[in-house]
C-alpha cells in the first residue's frame, strides 16, 4: 500500500464518513487538495492549538494503536476545552516506520471515535515515512471576548479542579519502577484514555476568570496562571481531589502525584465566589466533579498548605516539580 492509498483508506474515507449536511457549510473543503477550507463563524474567533505525540517520550513504545489515536487526539480536544472552544476540526501529520496495516486500522479507529464524538473533522494532514510521532492541530471557535485565558485570574477568586487527580502519574510511576498496571486499573485507563473537558470548557465561558489544562502537573500549570496573571495562587492540599485509587498511599505521595504528575487532562479555574453555587449545579448536570481547592490573592507565587492551614516544607515542594522535556 503506498502514501496515497493509505491516506485514502484510513483517513480519507473515514473523514467523511462522519460528515453531515451541516458540517459541509462549515467545512466547505476537507481533505484532497492544497488547503482545507473552513469557514468561521460569525463573532467568533479560531482557536488553534498544535500538540505532538512522540513514541518514547509522550507514550510507551508498544501502546496499543487504538490508545494512541484516541490520545494524540484527547491532548489537543482538551487545549480547545481549557480555552472554552467548541472543536470544529483538525489535522494529522503523521510519521510512520512502516505501513502497518494492523496498526493504521487500530489508530484510526481510536482516532475517528473521538473525532466523531466531538463532532471534529479530519481536514488534512501529511504522512511521510519516519520513527513513529503524531502532530495534531485542533481549530476550534470561541468568541475572543469569552475565551479562558490564563491571564483572567483576580484576587478573590476561588481556585477550582475537575475530575481526580494523580492516577496517570501513579501508572507512569509504576512502569518506570517495573510494575506496570493493567489496563482496567483506573490509572492506565485515565493515562491512555483522558477524557477532553469539552463541555465544561464551553459551559465555563461565562462562569470563570481564566482556566487552563493540567497536563504537565499542577504545580507547573498553575505557575502559569500566577505569572500571566500576576497574581499568587494558595492550594490547600487538603482539598486536593486525590484519585480514589491512590487512597492507599501515604498522604504525602498522593499529594505528590496530584501535584506534580502530569498526563490529568483536567481544567484548573479561577472564578468570583458568587459563582459557587452556580459551578456546583454545573458539576451536577456534566456529572464531572468540581472541586475548589485553593484561592487566588495579590503577590506572585504559588504557594501550597497541608492540613493544619500551615506552608508546604519548600525541600516537600520542590519534589513534587512538575515535568518539562529539558530538565
Ligand atoms: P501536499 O503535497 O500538497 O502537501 P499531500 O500529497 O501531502 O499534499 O496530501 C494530499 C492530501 O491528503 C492533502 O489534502 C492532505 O491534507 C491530505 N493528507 C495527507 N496526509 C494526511 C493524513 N495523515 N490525514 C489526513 N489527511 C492527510
Ligand atoms: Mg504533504
Amino acid at each position: 500500500m503506498g502514501e496515497f492509498d493509505l491516506i485514502q483508506q484510513y483517513f480519507a474515507d473515514r473523514a467523511l464518513l462522519g460528515m453531515s449536511g451541516k458540517d459541509f457549510s462549515r467545512i466547505p473543503l476537507g481533505i484532497g487538495d492544497d488547503c482545507a477550507l473552513i469557514n468561521a463563524e460569525p463573532h467568533n474567533s479560531l482557536a488553534i492549538s498544535t500538540d505532538m505525540f512522540i513514541e518514547g517520550r509522550h507514550f510507551f513504545a508498544g501502546t496499543d494503536a487504538y490508545d494512541i489515536g484516541y490520545k494524540s487526539l484527547a491532548v489537543n480536544l482538551s487545549d480547545l476545552a481549557a480555552m472554552g472552544a467548541k472543536p470544529t476540526a483538525f489535522t494529522l501529520a503523521l510519521a510512520l516506520p512502516k505501513v502497518d496495516e494492523s496498526f493504521l486500522q487500530g489508530f484510526s479507529d481510536g482516532l475517528f471515535t473521538l473525532a466523531n464524538q466531538f463532532n471534529c473533522r479530519l481536514v488534512g494532514g501529511d504522512t511521510t515515512r519516519g520513527p513513529l510521532n503524531i502532530c495534531i492541530t485542533v481549530f476550534g471557535d470561541v468568541p475572543a471576548a469569552l475565551a479562558l485565558r490564563r491571564n483572567g485570574a483576580k484576587p478573590g477568586d476561588d481556585l477550582w479542579v475537575s475530575g481526580e487527580l494523580g492516577a496517570p502519574a501513579f501508572a507512569v510511576r509504576e512502569r518506570y519502577a517495573n510494575r506496570p498496571l493493567t489496563a482496567d486499573t483506573d490509572g492506565q485507563k485515565k493515562l491512555l484514555r483522558p477524557t477532553p473537558r469539552i463541555e465544561l470548557g464551553l459551559a465555563l465561558r461565562s462562569l470563570a476568570h481564566s482556566a487552563l489544562d493540567l497536563s504537565d502537573g499542577l504545580q507547573g500549570d498553575l505557575r502559569h496562571i500566577c505569572k500571566l496573571s500576576a497574581v499568587a495562587v494558595e492550594v490547600d492540599c487538603s482539598l486536593l481531589p486525590v484519585a480514589s485509587s491512590l487512597q492507599h498511599l501515604p498522604e504525602l505521595e498522593q499529594w505528590q502525584l496530584a501535584v506534580g504528575g502530569g498526563d490529568d487532562y483536567e481544567l484548573a479555574f479561577t472564578a468570583v465566589p458568587s459563582n459557587r453555587a452556580a459551578i456546583q449545579q454545573l458539576s451536577i448536570e456534566l456529572g464531572v466533579s468540581l472541586t475548589r481547592i485553593g484561592r487566588v490573592v495579590e503577590g506572585d507565587d504559588l504557594r501550597f498548605f497541608d492540613r493544619q492551614a500551615q506552608p508546604v516544607c519548600p525541600k516537600i515542594v520542590a519534589q513534587w516539580c512538575s515535568f518539562d522535556h529539558f530538565n
